[in-house]
């Protein structure tokens, strides 16, 4: 593979007839810094203005081309002032429905006149309509229509018309066609054939500038043979990023544990319960891995419940067995306590120091502890990212544990793997998520991680019931916490608040509760939320613990890990601002007891059609993967991996819910590729990733 035939890669933008250095900067804004990035620079999608639809086929919720006769035209007044024409051509009618237009605008539409509109077909009160189209008049024998394809509408950026992003694309193409080599093709031929994969060159022409006749609909649902070849690619170039990180961190020497079972043995003798089989495969699973030479990237899924925080400290007993050290961390306080509390539990009678770390800890405290850590005199330390502050030095750190692993996002996961190395040998890593994430989801955005999952829950629990209430309905709600309390059970009220400033938000929490407790006067309500400090949070979840406060209003930061068993009610407000996973999760904090327990979404009429399937979802099931599923469905990938605000799993054409089935070959071809043809990964990954490659850096 000679440069000439990589020529693409490597030729600047500024090449292209008319790019000069201001637009190179424009363009290198959105990583398109050579001709092959222009290329690779694809249409979102595809106006269809090559042919007028009859009045009569058009369907609501695609764009179109109508030409019609003005049959009649009316200002109506509403909600909101509008212009109405309506248009009719023989086969059927539509009405073209304006919010804002001028006397003279208006006076120009009369009936008789032919019109040519284009706009996206919506279904109105009385018939179709087109809500702000573009339009012209015509005479008869001008159909208006001037596009001989599909028109193509680029993602773009300030200072970039459509018109600009045809007319670049316009000159990469050509340069394409007249390149002896055109665009280099990193899939391997055997891998084409198999997959039946178009010709790169062409699938790009082709989706750059479809011909009049392409399959509208397929190229519409990025279903097109085009569009899934790329897809295709990408997904493969998504892997090899993943995968390479995954690789170049499983050559580095890792601590071999796989000393004294005595510990890990005492500790399973020692509890109240007997794993269930899905803990005991998960724990061996880990187990193996943490006896092989080279560092462990393990994340365990397991539904709110499932027991994982017990997986963990058996590991934990593995590693110290060994004569190492622990660190678990958590992403927030109030959780890091929870895994505190338990560790010392369980750990503390078989004679383990467990020291606790966090950003309060200060002064005289931290030295000590510091010093302990240093001298080996703490086996485990549980806390926040205060773990791996730089002044923090372990003895001989042989485990890293991770609580709640999708909050910290791709870039701080791999920023972990840096931390705790010494004399260049890595600690083992072990990841846990409550969020359960489809399997073909999780092997794509988490394919630098092996996986394990506990598809199971301890024997026992009585599902939460869920029910679905409209917050006309809040003093019965009351009501009902009024009668649990009574009764000596304790509840939950969650409030999501959607302001912006968490000062808002606790604000609001604060009304709440006041409300609250005016309401329920012979109750105790406390209140916690995230900017008490968490010497205050740990006090009011005490105190609930104890069973002194019955109602606990609080906000989503009681998501994780609390656990009141005596807590049998969950009234959840708003909970269609929430994603069905968090929902879960949340929902998870009651029916950890043997009572039954209740949980109430308290909705804000009116709700959406998609809301209140959502809400379903949560109502009919218990079962996190088949919620997160629903989830995947409803809202995309980045609401289920916590990333949406980060897009960090964001495709240029791939899209994971439609190209599921491609995730499992796209797997199979990276594997491939990095075993029999490792040179092409770089390159792919550059295409494909650009300079954004943070997956592959490690
Ligand atoms: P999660 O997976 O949500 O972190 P936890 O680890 O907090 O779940 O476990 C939930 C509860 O179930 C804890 O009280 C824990 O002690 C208990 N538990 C864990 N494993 C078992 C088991 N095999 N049998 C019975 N109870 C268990
Ligand atoms: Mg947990």
């Amino acid at each position: 593979m000679t440069a000439h035939a990589d020529e693409l890669s490597r030729l600047p933008v500024t090449v292209l007839k008319g790019v000069g250095p201001k637009s190179a900067e424009r363009l290198a804004r959105l990583d398109i810094e050579t001709v092959q990035d222009v290329l690779f620079h694809l249409p979102l999608r595809y106006q269809d203005r090559t042919r007028v639809v009859p009045m009569g086929q058009l369907r609501s919720g695609e764009e179109a081309v109508i030409e019609g006769e003005i049959e009649h035209v009316e200002i109506r007044f509403g909600r909101r002032r509008s212009l109405l024409v309506h248009l009719s051509d023989g086969s059927g009618r539509v009405i073209l429905r304006f919010f804002h237009f001028s006397a003279a605008q208006k006076n120009a539409l009369k009936p008789g006149l032919r019109l040519h509109g284009f706009g996206e077909v919506r279904n109105g009160p009385a018939c179709q309509e087109l809500v702000h189209p573009e339009y012209r008049l015509v005479s008869e024998n001008d159909t208006g229509l001037d596009e001989a394809s599909l028109t193509p509408v680029y993602p773009t950026t300030e200072g970039m018309h459509q018109l600009s992003w045809r007319d670049l694309t316009d000159k990469a193409l050509l340069m394409l066609h007249n390149s002896s080599t055109g665009l280099q093709e990193w899939l391997p031929a055997d891998l084409l054939r198999e997959y039946q994969l178009m010709e790169l060159g062409e699938a790009i022409a082709y989706l750059h500038r479809p011909p009049p006749d392409a399959p509208q609909r397929l190229l519409l649902e990025g279903r097109h043979p085009a569009q899934q070849r790329l897809a295709f690619e990408e997904l493969v170039a998504h892997q090899l990023s993943l995968r390479q990180a995954r690789q170049l961190h499983r050559n580095h020497r890792g601590p071999i544990l796989d000393g004294d079972e005595r510990l890990q043995k005492a500790l399973i003798g020692q509890l109240p319960f007997s794993l269930t089989a899905a803990q005991q495969r998960v724990l061996q699973e880990i187990s193996r891995d943490m006896a092989q030479g080279r560092p462990m990237l393990r994340l365990v899924q397991g539904d709110v419940g499932s027991g994982k925080t017990v997986v963990a400290a058996l590991a934990a007993m593995q590693a110290l067995g060994s004569g190492h050290q622990v660190a678990l961390m958590a992403p927030t306080e109030l959780l890091a306590e929870q895994h505190l509390k338990s560790f010392r539990q369980w750990l503390e009678p078989l004679q383990v120091r467990v020291g606790w770390l966090s950003g309060s800890v200060k002064g005289k405290v931290r030295q000590s502890l510091l010093e302990d850590l240093a001298q080996g005199r703490v086996g485990v330390l549980v806390g926040t990212q205060a773990l791996f502050q730089e002044d923090v030095k372990y003895h001989s750190l042989g485990l890293v544990i991770v609580d709640e692993q999708h909050r910290f996002g791709v870039h701080q996961r791999l920023a972990l793997r840096e931390k705790g190395v010494q004399d260049g040998c890595y600690p083992h890593q072990l990841i846990m998520t409550a969020t359960p994430i489809p399997r073909s989801l999780a092997m794509t955005a988490y394919a630098d991680l092996d996986l394990s999952v506990i598809d199971e829950l301890p024997p026992g629990r009585t599902p939460v019931t869920t029910v679905v209430v409209s917050d006309q309905r809040r003093d019965q709600i009351i009501e009902r916490v009024r009668a649990a309390c009574a009764r000596g059970r304790q509840a939950y009220w969650v409030c999501t608040l959607i302001e912006e400033s968490e000062v808002l938000q606790c604000q609001a929490a604060e009304d709440v509760a006041a409300e609250l407790q005016a309401e329920l006067e012979s109750l105790r309500v406390g209140l916690v939320h995230g900017r008490l400090s968490s010497q205050e949070k740990e006090q009011v979840m005490q105190a609930f613990k104890n069973g002194d406060i019955h109602l606990l209003v609080a906000t989503t930061v009681i998501e994780v890990g609390v656990d009141v068993p005596n807590a049998s009610l969950m009234i959840i407000e708003n909970p269609e601002r929430l994603g069905l996973s968090q929902l879960h999760q949340l929902r998870g904090r009651v029916g950890r007891g043997e009572v039954e327990s209740h949980c109430v979404l308290l909705y804000h009429p009116p709700l959406g059609e998609t809301a209140r399937e959502r809400l379903a979802v949560l109502r009919d099931s218990s079962d996190g993967f088949i919620i997160a599923r629903k989830d995947l469905e409803l809202r995309g990938p980045g609401e289920v991996l916590g990333v949406r605000q980060t897009g960090e799993m964001q495709f240029r054409i791939a899209d994971i819910l439609r190209d599921q089935a491609m995730l499992e070959p796209a797997r199979e071809a990276a594997d491939r590729l990095l075993d029999r043809h490792p040179e092409v990964v770089k390159p792919l990954v550059k295409r494909w990733l650009g300079s954004n490659t943070q997956y592959a850096r490690v």
